[in-house]
């Protein structure tokens, strides 16, 4: 099913194939449509035209206040642990699934939105959405993007000219977000719960299809699904341990099966490397700390795991045992993703022993710690230390004596200075001043934004005057608190 205007070919697969899944849904109108931001390289990825989305007619599709005829905007259902508890029915509270995109590509492409109003998955909530939290997510998606890591993208946010009641009043907003898809683990729980097995199998053959077409030759198409998964969230997450991404809320409702990273709520990038931290306001026993993600993420797998067991072997005790088994790769999986990348972090020769390697990132990690060195400036620091700058990095430490043990030994493997700037962002949308732009963008200043977008999405490049974006929050800054509900 789909439908084609002169300006766009939109798809519904997901609302024909998995119907059930779902509930037809229209946005809620918007009084004083005013578009923030467009991404003007993703619009011309997806094949629209960035000039004909400024467009009042534009910005409808932007807010699914004006669709192609015959489209068919749909809230998704899923269930999903939230914090460890289990919430049959969740779903697109305040979302709709507009429905695809073919990209240049080729590639199907979900086009989504975030704060397009009350749907039959509401519960208490209002449905929408405010403009900050909504610009949070469209620079941290791109900065993560521009890093190389999978994740949802953000093609616009337009303010709605509604205003929001949270604490106080909020400008309303909506984001126009692109996904490979937005299965999530928590689709295939709701799936599993209803029992069935012919709903699932059909959603199962439908992710295999859309991510892990290669599972479908499998001998167990859907325990090789599982595996494609197991793989890509160890890579995923060992990515987000390397640039220091907290997530913050990692209930199986936010991982997805594409592996990309979603739902930027109360997420951030560390500052002072500390695997206790933790942002989000409610996350009280640290359950999504930084350092806990891996464990995590195989917590969510296993539920994962669970949701897939009909269908992986009629036997369910055998089904089982094969489900464990495959879970078992995810920690090696995870482990091998995480030294690769802290060696190329860290400029290592690839003949070095693994245990010289392992023994280098160990301890640096201690020391940092201790020190509360600076996550990002750390590791370009250290390029400039093997480029000869003795002091450059161990001006971030404290305890002066082991850091310059641990260089020496380190210096003498040979690490490769450029190899490192490669990988070490100089720029990661900081706290400090993701928080300096919203305030500009809601006081309706945009120029901070921009100039923020514009440095992290380039962020391996040292920008002349640009020095503040590469510099630690100042210290009058303090404890850096993101909030979920957003
Ligand atoms: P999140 O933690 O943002 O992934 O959201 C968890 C669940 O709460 C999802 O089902 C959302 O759709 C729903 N939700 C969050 N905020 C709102 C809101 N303002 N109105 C309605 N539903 C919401
Ligand atoms: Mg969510």
């Amino acid at each position: 099913m789909s439908v084609t205007s002169d300006r766009i070919a939109l798809h519904g697969h997901f609302a024909s194939e998995l119907a059930d899944l779902s509930v037809p849904w229209q946005a809620e109108g918007t009084p004083d449509p005013q578009l923030l931001v467009l991404n003007d390289r993703l619009a011309a990825d997806l094949g629209l035209d960035p000039d004909w989305l400024r467009t009042p007619d534009g910005i409808g599709l932007l807010t699914g206040t004006a669709l192609p005829d015959g489209a068919t905007p749909v809230a998704q259902a899923y269930a999903g642990h939230q914090f460890g508890g289990y919430s049959p029915r969740l779903g697109d509270g305040r979302a709709l699934l507009l429905g695809e995109v073919v990209d240049a590509d080729g590639r199907l492409r979900d086009l989504h939105l975030k704060g397009s109003g009350r749907t039959p998955f509401a519960r208490g909530g209002d449905g929408l959405a405010a403009v900050g939290p909504m610009l949070r997510e469209y620079v941290v998606s791109e900065a993560m993007h521009a890093l190389g890591i999978p994740t949802t993208r953000s093609l616009a946010v337009v303010a709605t000219g509604r205003r929001v009641r949270r604490d106080e009043l909020l400008p309303g907003a909506v984001l126009t977000r692109v996904a490979s898809s937005h299965l999530r683990v928590g689709s295939f729980q709701y799936a599993a719960a209803t029992g069935d097995r012919a709903l699932l199998t059909r959603l199962a053959d439908h992710a295999i299809a859309r991510h892990h077409p290669q599972a479908a030759g499998a001998a167990r198409p859907h325990l090789a699904l599982f595996d494609a998964v197991v793989a890509a969230q160890a890579s995923l997450v060992a990515a987000w341990m390397s640039v220091g991404f907290v997530h913050g809320v990692m209930n199986t409702d936010n991982m997805t099966i594409s592996g990309e990273t979603i739902d930027y709520g109360p997420c951030a990038f560390l500052d002072a490397f500390d695997p206790a931290t933790v942002y989000s306001s409610i996350d009280h026993d640290g359950r999504y700390s930084y350092g806990n993600q891996p464990v995590v993420a195989e917590w969510n797998l296993a539920r994962l795991a669970e949701a897939l067991l009909p269908l992986i072997d009629d036997d369910q005790d055998r089904a089982v045992e094969l489900a464990v088994e495959s879970l078992g790769a995810f920690r090696p999986q995870y482990s091998a993703a995480w030294s690769a990348a802290m060696r190329t972090k860290l400029g290592l020769p690839a003949g070095l022993d693994d245990a010289v390697a392992t023994t280098l990132v160990d301890e640096l990690l201690v020391l940092a710690e201790r020190s509360q060195v600076d996550h990002t400036s750390l590791y370009r620091a250290l390029a400039a230390s093997a480029r000869g700058d003795a002091d450059a990095a161990r001006g971030l430490f404290l305890d002066l004596r082991d850091v310059d043990d641990w260089s020496a030994r380190w210096l003498a493997t040979g690490p490769d200075p450029d190899a490192m700037d490669r990988v070490n962002p100089v720029h990661v949308p900081r706290n400090h001043l993701v928080e300096e732009a919203l305030d500009a963008a809601v006081a309706g200043d945009l120029g901070p934004f921009e100039r923020l977008v514009d440095v992290v999405t380039s962020p391996y490049e040292t920008r002349p005057g640009l020095e503040r974006y590469a510099a630690p929050a100042p210290d009058d800054f303090g404890r850096y608190r993101t909030f979920c509900g957003t």
